[in-house]
């Protein structure tokens, strides 16, 4: 199941490519798949065709293309790309043999590679495309992430520099055999509308707005406008457990199952210890492993053990090779060799190490 680093690597593959992209043709091949779609399916089409895509957006999940319609609409409109259990989006040259799953194709016209094809594929139909009316953000700032990569985020050098790899490579498979040059530029183009929307000034008007389907999600994480110290203190006034508490999207986005296992295996937390419990420097300590996890996975490409997973060029990622504690039951713990459990937890799992995650105050053993 595609989480924040399998969508952000989609995003940043995307992204060079659509910025700027006129929708030539759209063919909605599976009505299933615009079930997010308030209206017919036409005009699902017309709406769409003619228009121009300004970028693809991503907040912890969730992806949307904010874009221009030919005809001028009451309001700004966005794409918004549900990928739920199984979506993807894939990259494709118009002649490319159609995808066995594609449930609706968008050709464009791309400014950085020519006339290209989106395909979303979805083998479970769980997700969707809709188009989806735009609000202001409540903080002024940039909705998502648009840059080629993700900017501005506190990440240790390292993480940085293997996320950059990851994308570049992506980048390069994209570009392999075409204007490499134009694309460059496309992608210093949407470097500095990024930085410009990240600093509230002159941030053009798609970037600060966010469709309604997405206005409930609270920001991720690896978001420059995300207010760590506002969800800290949101997260303390929980009367919940922990892990229950990072996966409420309404407070802070982008953090699945395997990424909360991984994140409280390495702060050393158990999934079911009270928030309220939590000192504000256990919680910092946290969300810095959140911030290290989900990095490294992005760097990774994301998590490959669903093998219906892949990014735009259709491979998996790697980051299931580096799990410490997610599926890893039976396995030994990577820092005290103690074998890693799984525990029921609400209608999924919880993986951890019964010695390092103790709740404080449970018997030593
Ligand atoms: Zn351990």
């Amino acid at each position: 199941m595609p989480e924040l680093p399998e969508v952000e690597v989609v995003r940043a593959g995307l992204q060079p490519v659509v910025a700027g992209a006129v929708i030539t043709g759209v063919d909605v091949l599976d009505h299933r798949s615009l079930k997010r779609h308030h209206g017919p399916s036409d005009d699902f089409v017309d709406r769409l065709v003619g228009g121009t895509i300004d970028a693809a957006v991503r907040r912890g999940k969730f992806l949307w293309f904010p874009f221009e319609p030919a005809a001028p609409h009451e309001h700004p409109l966005a794409l918004v790309a549900h990928l739920g259990m199984s979506g993807q989006v894939l990259l494709r040259s118009r002649d490319a043999e159609p995808d066995r799953l594609m449930r609706i194709r968008l050709d464009v016209d791309s400014p950085a590679l020519g006339p290209v094809r989106l395909a979303f594929v979805d083998q479970r139909i769980f997700g969707s495309m809709a188009l989806d009316e735009t609000v202001p953000t409540l903080d002024g700032r940039a909705a998502g992430f648009s840059a080629p990569r993700l900017l501005g985020s506190p990440s240790s050098e390292a993480a940085d520099a293997a996320q950059q790899t990851a994308v570049q490579q992506v980048a390069v498979q994209q570009v392999a055999g075409q204007q490499a040059a134009v694309q460059q530029a496309a992608v210093q183009q949407a470097a500095a509308q990024h930085a410009a929307a990240g600093g509230q000034t002159d941030a053009p008007a798609w970037a600060i707005r966010v469709p309604r389907q997405v206005s409930h999600i609270a920001r991720d994480p690896l978001d420059p406008a995300f207010d760590e110290a506002r969800v800290i203190t949101r997260l303390l006034a929980r009367r919940t457990g922990v892990k229950r508490a990072l996966l409420d999207q309404g407070l802070l986005s982008g953090v699945g199952n395997i990424y909360a296992d991984e994140s409280l295996w390495a702060a050393r937390v158990h999934p079911e210890q009270p928030t309220a419990s939590f000192s504000r420097a256990r919680a910092r300590v946290l969300l810095a492993e959140v911030r290290a996890v989900l990095l490294r996975a992005l760097g990774e490409g994301g998590t490959s053990f669903d093998a219906q997973y892949v990014n735009v060029n259709g491979q998996s990622g790697y980051f299931a090779h580096s799990l410490a504690a997610y599926g890893q039951q039976g396995r030994p713990c990577p820092r005290c060799g103690t074998a890693i459990v799984r525990e029921a937890f609400m209608n999924r799992s919880s993986h951890l190490c019964p010695r390092c995650q103790r709740v404080p105050g449970s018997p030593r053993t």
